[in-house]
């Protein structure tokens, strides 16, 4: 399946959440399974030369396409949520939103000093939220190899945010 079809699968939500925002629904490519099975084929793809640890996935969607890569690479998953949903220890940091800041968590100790960790999300726009969680994990001690998306909206910057810290990112759909 070719990448055009896989974008056609994506749907956009006028005014989500917010009004002037267009949302770019992915649950309608995750709910057809031919190019759900392509888009978790394609992420293998990227990630597999990697020699990675651990794939740590942003809450929520990002737990979705996270899981199935590291099932596909025989890898563990350790899950970035937004704070106050994990249960155990935990390690945080604050980041900057349009209005406002927010907080994501990951538990303590799951991703060990040196880990070489994919950070896995749906979609970038600002990089804001990718760009913390990467922080997180680099206080952990952790290599970030590459933070790798189903979908990049260019025109928000978020790539070079990324690249500007350092970070690697790829995006399937752009
Ligand atoms: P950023 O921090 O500005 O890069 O926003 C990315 C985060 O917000 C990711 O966790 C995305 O899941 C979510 N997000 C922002 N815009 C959209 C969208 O249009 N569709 C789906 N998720 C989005």
């Amino acid at each position: 399946m070719s990448i055009d079809s896989l974008t056609a699968l994506i749907r956009t939500i006028p005014d989500f959440p917010k009004p002037g925002i267009m949302f770019r629904d992915v649950t309608t490519l995750l709910a057809d399974g031919p190019g759900f099975a392509e888009l978790v084929d394609r992420l293998v793809n990227v990630a597999r030369p990697l020699d990675v640890d651990l794939i740590v996935g942003i809450e929520a969607r990002g737990f979705i396409l996270g899981a199935a890569l590291a099932h596909a690479l025989g890898k563990g998953f350790v899950p970035v949520r937004k704070k106050g949903k994990l249960p155990g220890k935990v390690v945080g940091i604050d980041y900057v939103l349009e209005y406002g800041t927010d907080r994501l968590e990951l538990h303590e100790g799951q991703v060990p000093q040196g880990a070489r960790v994919i950070l896995v999300d749906d979609l970038i726009a600002t990089g804001g939220t990718a760009l913390a969680a990467a922080q997180l994990l680099r206080e952990q001690g952790a290599s970030v190899l590459m933070a790798l998306f189903a979908v990049d909206l260019p025109d928000l910057g978020g790539k070079t945010a990324l690249e500007a810290d350092g970070v690697a990112s790829q995006a399937l759909i752009v």
